[in-house]
C-alpha cells in the first residue's frame, strides 16, 4: 500500500509462480492501521478494508439492567431497570423486507420454458443474485442504523447488562394455513434477527456492556400480574386482570424481569418512553 491510495494486492503463489499483483486505487481509506485489504465480488468489484480504529473497548463497569425484546412491528423494543422504555418502529426494514420479496417474485416468474442453464435462465438468476445482493445491503445498513440508536439510548441509561431473547419461534402468532407465504418472511427475519444480535455484540462490546441471551419462552405471552398466558396480535397486551402494556415493552420488560429475578413478576411502570425510526 502506498501513500498515494495505490493498492498492491498479492495473489500469491501458483503454480511455483508467483502471480503479478492486482493494482487498485483507494481515494478514501479509513485512518488506523490497516489490517488486510480483499478484493470481493458483488455484482462489480469492490475492497474490504479490515482496519483497527484504534479504540480499545472499555472495560465492564457495573450499572443498569436492560431487556431487549426483537419483532416485527418494532425492530426493537427495550426497557431498562430505571423505568426508561424505548421502541424503535421496524418500518423501514419491513418495507426492504416487502421491496424484496415483492422483485423477488416478480423475477421468480420465469416462464417455465425456460430451462436451467439457458441463456434466459441466466438472465433470470443474473438478475435474483442482483436483487439479493442490494436488498442485503440496504438491510444491513438498516439493522446497523437500528443497533446504533439502541447502543446511545442504552449508555443514555447507564447500562451496562443487556438480556435479549434467544431467538426461537419468530413470528408468534403463524396459523398454518398462512405458513407456505409466510416461509420467505420468516426466513428473512431471521436473518435479521440473528444480525441484529451479531451487531450489537460487538457494538455493546465496544461500550463495555454485556450481551446475554435468555430463555424467552412465554415471556410475551405471560401476564406478568396474574401469570396467565395469551397470545397478543394487538399493539397492547391486555389481560382480564387489568394489566395492559405496550406489547414490545411489556416483552423486554418481561425479558428483563426473568434475567433479574428469574421470573415474570409486576415491574415498574415506565417512567418514559423513546420513541425513533431510521431514517
Ligand atoms: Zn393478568
Amino acid at each position: 500500500m502506498y501513500e498515494n491510495g495505490k493498492i498492491e494486492l498479492s495473489m500469491g503463489i501458483h503454480n511455483g509462480k508467483r502471480e503479478k499483483p492486482i493494482i487498485a486505487y483507494a481515494s478514501n481509506l479509513p485512518q488506523g492501521m490497516i489490517k488486510e485489504i480483499e478484493c470481493c465480488y458483488d455484482n462489480g468489484w469492490y475492497l474490504a478494508v479490515t482496519y483497527e480504529d484504534g479504540q480499545e473497548a472499555k472495560a465492564y463497569q457495573p450499572g443498569r439492567s436492560v431487556g431487549v425484546d426483537l419483532g416485527e412491528i418494532h425492530t426493537m423494543g427495550a426497557f431498562c431497570e430505571n423505568g426508561q422504555a424505548l421502541l424503535i418502529t421496524g418500518r423501514k426494514v419491513r418495507s426492504l423486507h416487502r421491496l424484496r420479496n415483492k422483485k423477488l417474485t416478480e423475477i421468480q416468474r420465469c416462464p417455465s420454458k425456460c430451462q436451467k442453464g439457458s441463456r434466459q435462465w441466466k438472465k433470470y438468476e443474473r438478475a435474483k443474485r442482483y436483487v439479493l445482493s442490494k436488498s442485503e445491503r440496504q438491510l444491513r445498513d438498516a439493522l446497523h442504523k437500528t443497533t446504533k440508536q439502541f447502543v446511545d439510548w442504552c449508555l443514555a441509561q447507564s447500562g451496562s447488562d443487556v438480556y435479549i431473547g434467544k431467538v426461537e419461534g419468530v413470528q408468534r402468532n403463524t396459523r398454518k394455513k398462512k405458513r407456505a407465504n409466510r416461509k420467505q418472511a420468516q426466513k428473512i427475519s431471521n436473518w435479521s434477527f440473528g444480525k441484529v444480535k451479531q451487531y450489537l455484540a460487538y457494538k455493546l462490546a465496544q461500550h463495555g456492556i454485556r450481551l446475554k441471551e435468555v430463555e424467552e419462552a412465554y415471556t410475551s405471552q405471560t401476564c406478568p400480574v396474574c401469570q396467565k398466558r395469551r397470545k397478543v396480535s394487538t399493539r397492547t397486551f391486555a389481560c382480564s386482570c387489568g394489566y395492559e402494556e405496550h406489547r414490545d415493552i411489556h416483552g423486554a420488560r418481561n425479558i428483563l424481569s426473568k434475567a433479574v429475578h428469574q421470573n415474570i413478576i409486576p415491574w415498574k411502570v415506565p417512567t418514559k418512553l423513546t420513541y425513533l425510526r431510521i431514517a
